[in-house]
């Protein structure tokens, strides 16, 4: 695989945009990560419920903490919001203090289990043997896994942004099918730029996005990658949605910060259906 020449071959990149961008549904999922009571959840989710009921054309996401499942749940029915959870353990269930099993996120309501995300991987020390697990057993109890990859500054300020996301990547999805891998999502979050106010732009994210869904293709064939939603992720908010979501590459985004606030989200949704 050359990725140099992959990145400055535009026939090569349009060729993607037009073949698959239009067969993906963007995907905006927002990350509540450690926010949000149980009763700021359900307000929240009541009000973008609200919102964006006439939404269609974009898969939207919400993952509000554990605590706050049942009452998100309850506040989005009938309504096109997905739920999703932040992490889960691979086991189904055992002597593991302190853990969810994909079982009780499922008959949670969730449909999409956000893994490996680089809070995890850094401040929890999970490796990428453990995001390999987690996404084996999201997909056998039919969550979709959102899978986290990223480079941190340093990696990126040495020229190694390819190797370490390879190796992520790699990583995520040992021991998978064609089959499987369709089923997953994956979320390019450059470390340097989640929670910072730092944005890749969107020419560095396409960038990286266009070598992962090479490498896809490479393991997995070009019919499976095409299908695979890569969303960005890092300090994205409405003032620069739009462009990072026009890009032939990136379909949808992972969003922290702006998702925690109903009128940010909302904006963002509807930034991703005019992409
Ligand atoms: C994230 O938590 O995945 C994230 C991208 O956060 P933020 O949007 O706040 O940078």
């Amino acid at each position: 695989m050359n990725a140099s020449h992959r990145r400055t071959c535009p026939e090569r990149s349009r060729r993607t945009a037009d073949g698959g961008k239009l067969m993906r549904i963007p995907i905006i999922a927002g990350n509540w990560k450690m926010y949000k009571t149980e009763q700021e959840a359900f307000q929240l989710a009541s009000d973008l419920k609200q919102r964006l009921k006439d939404v269609d054309g974009v898969k939207m996401v919400i993952c509000p903490p554990f605590t706050s499942l049942s009452s998100v749940k309850r506040a989005i029915e009938n309504s096109p919001i997905l739920l999703g959870a932040q992490n889960m353990h691979w086991e189904e269930k055992g002597a593991y203090t302190g853990e969810i099993s994909p079982s009780m996120l499922l008959t949670a309501g969730c449909k999409y289990v956000i893994i490996g995300h680089s809070e995890r991987r850094n401040l929890f020390f999970e490796t990428d043997n453990f995001v390999n697990l987690k996404v084996k057993s999201a997909l056998k109890f039919n969550l979709s896994p959102i899978i986290c990859v990223g480079e941190k500054l340093d990696q990126r300020e040495a020229n190694k942004t390819e190797e370490v996301v390879e190796n992520q990547v790699r990583g995520a999805f040992k021991d998978l099918n064609a089959k499987d891998a369709e089923k997953t999502v994956i979320a390019y979050e450059p470390v340097w730029a989640i929670g910072t106010g730092r944005t890749a732009t969107p020419q560095q994210a396409n960038e990286v996005h266009l070598f992962i869904r090479e490498l896809l293709s490479s393991e997995f064939g070009k019919e499976c990658a095409e299908k695979i939603n890569i969303l960005y992720g890092g300090s994205v908010k409405p003032e620069n949605s739009r462009e990072l979501l026009d890009m032939p590459e990136i379909d949808g985004a992972l969003v922290g910060g702006a998702s925690l606030d109903a009128e940010s989200f909302g904006k963002l949704v509807r930034s991703a259906k005019q992409s």
